[in-house]
């Protein structure tokens, strides 16, 4: 029997230390707390990694401090397109949906792609008719609007600019969502769900949903979760990229983030961090940025949250 592993994150980036006071710091690590002991409940009793993936993103997706599901960003359009992706790295399948609208948990509609169709990745009309037909929750405008958001959105629209990041234009930060564990069965599972960027150009779809791209699982080497600068994560193939400096060269997974997120990306002029879990439950959180809000179980069991 394996030994169990979670790890989470919230985005990566710019995290301004003068406006993270600390009732704010407190909002984002209980958030990530609670999110994180959704998945690690399941796992100690026994379940699945891909249940405990899809729980802890789907508290992070309910929770409006993040840029998923409830709390996603504006488009350039004034509306919210979700983009999710779920992979088993015990059966390599994978699921995933972008340009998804009204979905309250994108990240439950990629994993019935994943299960209940012969295909891996639905957009825009398609996954929202999957959706209905699936009869997975279905939310209105008025649930995603948070007048935060929208404030960041007008500021962006002003500027005539994509913002990469969902706090003040002073600030850098991808607030994107992901988990990644190993369950006792020894099974690997990853899963990523974002609203992308603010004032994204309608269409639009990041790294995120994109296996081997943004998620990627294989119970031979590790289960990654990126966030970052989608565009500069699909051209580098970040997740999958790790995933084959392991099978291919035997690097540690440690060793293989590091080459991956602060070496070619950083050469690469690309943002951001990976959160990933190889088989013996190591959790290894790696960016390039100031920081990255983060979760996970320490070897010891203990749940450890942090920034910075
Ligand atoms: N990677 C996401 C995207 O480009 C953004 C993020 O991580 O916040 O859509």
């Amino acid at each position: 029997m394996s030994k169990i592993g979670i790890a989470i994150h919230g985005g990566a980036g710019t995290i301004a230390k003068n406006l993270l006071t600390p009732e704010k710091e407190k909002a984002y690590r209980d958030a990530l707390l609670t999110a994180i002991q959704q998945g690690e409940a399941i796992l100690t009793k026994g379940g699945s990694s891909l249940d405990a993936v899809e729980a802890s993103i789907q508290a992070l997706e309910n929770c409006p401090l993040f840029n998923a599901g409830k709390g996603a960003v504006f488009n350039a359009a004034g509306s919210h397109e979700l983009d999710a992706s779920i992979m088993c790295g015990h059966t390599k399948m994978a699921g995933a949906i972008g340009n998804a609208t009204g979905i309250k948990n994108p990240i439950s509609l990629a994993r019935l792609v994943m299960e209940k169709t012969e295909h891996v990745y639905l957009s825009g009309p398609g996954a929202n008719a999957f959706a209905e037909k699936m009869q997975v929750e279905l939310m209105d405008e008025s649930y995603f609007y948070d007048e935060f958001r929208y404030q960041q959105w007008q500021q962006a629209l002003a500027e005539g600019r994509v913002q990469l990041d969902h706090a003040g234009l002073d600030e850098k930060k991808f607030g994107t969502v992901g988990a990644v564990a190993l369950d006792k069965n020894g099974y690997l599972a990853a899963g990523t769900s974002t609203g992308g960027m603010t004032n994204k150009q309608f269409g639009r779809v990041g790294d995120s949903p994109i296996i081997g791209a943004g998620t990627y699982a294989n119970d031979t080497t590790c289960a990654l979760s990126c966030t970052g600068h989608g565009e500069y994560f699909i051209r580098a193939v970040v997740a999958y990229d790790i995933h084959c400096l392991m099978a291919y060269k035997g690097l540690s997974l440690a060793a293989a983030c590091d080459e991956v997120v602060k070496n070619k990306l950083v050469n690469q002029g690309g943002e951001g961090g990976v959160i990933g879990m190889d088989q013996t439950g190591n959790a290894v959180l790696c960016f390039n940025t100031e920081g990255m809000y983060r979760a996970w179980l320490t070897p010891d069991g203990i749940l450890q949250t942090a920034i910075n």
